[in-house]
């Protein structure tokens, strides 16, 4: 499918002569129709909730838009739970499901009246210590092991993954939370990221139901909710197909009513914890064009870098670039798209077939809206960018400011490196 941007290239010059690049500008109306797609996909299950993951764009005003669709958060640290909270969130509208975590977040999650999801049979006794009981509501996070495999490919690899708890553990680990009180219980899973294919969540979802049915004959747990988690992808690339959430949806009711409606537990909540899906399509990395250099390879400089969208280099992801304004221009040269990091890996795009780019030129920098700024970090002394939002309406609203040399140098509080540089 062709990517296209969702704003003109008039649009982003307006923008840009009021808020200089690189930012990302994420879009109103975008996420709001798949936030509506989504609650709609899964309307026949009675205790739907989509819980969104913060941690893949944790700014208040898009937690904020995807509050009016019913969505809670599923958080994972301490800020992201106090960002929630902050925000409007509270009880259980908020899942922490977090791993290797820290007492002081278990004190603050249940303070908050949040849903611990366990993610190992260790953290029963240490959720106890932390907190001085066992919640009376409790999930605990699942992982079968091995390789999870779909009809024509490997998907992941569950048995490589630090996170949950063994089939055996898992089994004792509820008979354990029932002795000590608790008494709705929740089953979670993540184990395959970015499935671009509607085949993910059936499969999963089947996993876990017959899991849940065993569960609750066995233990005799109650059990409310089943929580699919993320991993549900997007098509980064063009050639790929799109998920289809309508299909997704269909197929995990199919997968629920030939095993749980049967079992009788036909009032099993199902939950989700998109992060990607919810929001990576609708963000963008807008940067400029500032140099160009022709040596071993043609490159073209921006004035963004791998602190502003680190997937590129971290994991060597694509993300689509178009050039605005030269949508239609033949893709006849081959650059390198870089950034200015001392780091060889800082390439938004390696030989990468696009229009001439000339200096000033606007790149637009596909699905940054999801694991994009998030990821962000300080390297070589780079700040961080604004981050925008283009509003329903066409306005533009300013929804984090850009970092400037006193954030970046908050955090020496012992010195007077500033009031130095300042004379
Ligand atoms: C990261 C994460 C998610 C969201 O994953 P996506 O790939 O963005 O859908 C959901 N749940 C947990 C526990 C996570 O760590």
């Amino acid at each position: 499918m062709e990517k296209r941007p969702f704003v003109t290239k008039e649009k982003l010059e307006e923008i840009v002569r009021e808020y200089p690049t690189p930012f990302h500008l994420y879009d109103e109306k975008g996420i709001r129709e798949n936030a509506a797609k989504l609650k709609e996909a899964f309307a026949w299950n009675e205790g739907f909730r989509e819980y969104f993951a913060v941690k893949a764009t944790p700014n208040p005003f898009i937690l904020k838009i995807l509050k009016d669709y019913g969505c809670g958060m599923d958080c994972s640290s301490l800020t992201e739970l106090m960002m929630s909270e902050a925000t409007g969130f509270a009880g259980p509208d908020i899942m922490f499901s977090s791993n290797n975590t820290p007492a002081e977040e278990y004190r603050y999650a249940d303070k908050m009246g949040a849903i611990i999801n366990l993610d190992d049979i260790t953290h029963i006794d240490f959720l106890e210590e932390s907190i001085g009981y066992i919640p009376e509501t409790i999930s605990c996070r699942y992982n079968p092991g091995g390789l999870f495999k779909i009809s024509t490919d490997i998907m992941d690899n569950p048995g490589d993954a630090k996170y949950g708890m063994t089939t055996e553990q898992i089994f004792e680990a509820y008979k354990i939370l029932k002795s000590k009180g608790a008494k709705r219980f929740g089953i979670h899973a993540f184990l395959a990221s970015n499935t671009v294919t509607n085949e993910y969540y059936p499969l999963l979802a089947k996993v876990l139901f017959e899991l849940a049915v065993k569960l609750e004959n066995e233990t005799g747990a109650d059990i409310a909710f089943i929580n699919l988690s993320g991993g549900i992808g997007i098509p980064y690339r063009p050639d790929q197909e799109p998920n289809d959430i309508h299909v997704i949806g269909e197929g995990v009711r199919k997968v629920y009513e030939e095993i749980l409606v049967p079992a009788g537990m036909g009032d099993v909540a199902i939950y989700t914890e998109l992060g990607r899906f919810m929001l990576a399509p609708y963000g963008a990395l807008v940067t400029t064009a500032v140099h160009e250099k022709h040596t071993h390879k043609e490159y073209v400089g921006v004035d963004a870098c791998a602190v502003n969208l680190m997937r590129p280099a971290m994991y060597g992801a694509y993300h689509h670039i178009t050039v605005m304004g030269k949508e239609e221009a033949a893709c006849d040269h081959k650059y390198d798209v870089v950034g200015s990091l001392c780091e060889n890996n800082d390439k938004f795009a390696i030989d990468r077939m696009l229009p001439e780019i000339s200096r000033g030129d606007l790149l637009f920098i596909h699905d940054t809206g999801a694991h994009g700024f998030a990821m962000g970090y300080n390297y070589n002394g780079k700040l961080k960018s604004a981050e925008l939002l283009l509003k329903e309406d066409g306005s533009v609203q300013m929804i984090r400011r850009a970092e400037t040399p006193e954030d970046y140098f908050a955090t020496f509080d012992f010195c007077d490196v500033l009031k130095n540089t300042e004379k």
